[in-house]
């Protein structure tokens, strides 16, 4: 926890007041806003602060099949039960691909079949009779600092022996496959859990990671404990993100209150050639994180 975070926390709500006893606003934010900040105050700063937005970098391919994918599984929630086949596939995946960030035309199509074949071996593990509760669902809820919303990729509706739970799932795409741990350890999924618990009215502690490549799923059964430790957190980086902007908007340096934090993420930063950490960091080509899915 930093000296910062230490002086507000949810478990310190009268520090919460400023002056006249009026309550601070509140900070109103996304997983991946704070997840920005967290990993590199400088890149949140070119994200969220700095305006104009400084100029980023090309889109990338991974992005783009990320995007259609998750696009294509909506659309596939969207249609009429009876209509939810691995034959939709080809259509809802050709209609809403993006084709942005791909070396060339063979690179992209290898990449949209691969893609079409993880789609496919995935949906034919749903039950097409299953609604979940929701799909790229926003889920907002408050604590005492933060004003929170997410979009979930998607809520499953299950009943356990103690009764119906909402289950938070998220696709995802990446080479690597995913464990246990990368489940427990995600603000995202948590922060999503402690929200969807509210919005719904009913117990949200099961997150999964649903790895389409390996067709893997990756779960973590979340405590009250242990949402609470993940909102704590999210609390403590929201606090430190509002003293930088209050000292930066009091005239204090933004370089110095915003620090880079080089490291292995630089190469993949859309901010590399304008951050002065990231300016002598090779970049990688837009192409490189989908090169090994073929052509
Ligand atoms: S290049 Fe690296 S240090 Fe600079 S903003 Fe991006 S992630 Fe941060």
């Amino acid at each position: 926890m930093s000296p910062r975070s230490r002086a507000t926390s949810s478990a310190a709500i009268p520090e919460q007041l400023g002056f006249a006893g009026m309550p601070e606003r509140l900070f109103v934010c996304t997983p991946s806003k704070l997840g920005a900040f967290a990993d590199c105050p400088r890149r949140y700063r070119y994200s969220y602060v700095d305006r104009p937005t400084p100029p980023k970098g090309p889109p990338w391919a991974h992005n783009s099949m990320g995007a259609s994918v998750h696009t294509a599984l909506k659309n596939w929630f969207a249609l009429p039960a009876e209509r939810r086949a691995p034959g939709a596939l080809p259509t809802l995946l050709k209609a809403t691909w993006v084709r942005e960030g791909y070396r060339d035309v063979d690179q992209e199509r290898a990449v949209y079949r691969r893609a079409l074949e993880w789609l496919e071996s995935y949906v034919a593990t749903l039950d097409p009779e299953e609604e979940p509760l929701g799909v790229e669902r926003v889920v907002a809820t408050k604590t005492a600092v933060l004003a929170l919303n997410g979009r979930a990729d998607r809520i499953d509706a299950r009943t356990t022996d103690d009764g119906p739970e909402a289950v938070i799932v998220d696709y995802k795409t990446g080479r690597s496959g995913l464990d246990a741990d990368d489940a427990r350890g995600s603000l995202a999924l948590a922060l999503y859990a402690f929200a969807a618990e509210r919005v719904f009215r009913r117990p949200c502690r099961r997150v999964e990671l649903h790895h389409l490549p390996t067709g893997t799923v990756a779960a973590h059964e979340h405590t009250e404990e242990s949402l609470a430790r993940q909102v704590r957190r999210a609390e403590e980086t929201a606090t430190d993100i509002m003293a930088a902007e209050k000292a930066v908007a009091a005239g204090a340096d933004p370089d110095r209150e915003f620090p880079t934090n080089p490291g292995s993420l630089c190469g993949w930063c859309d901010f590399r050639k304008v951050c002065p950490a990231g300016a002598g960091v090779a970049g990688k080509e837009p192409w490189t994180a989908v090169e090994h899915l073929g052509a």
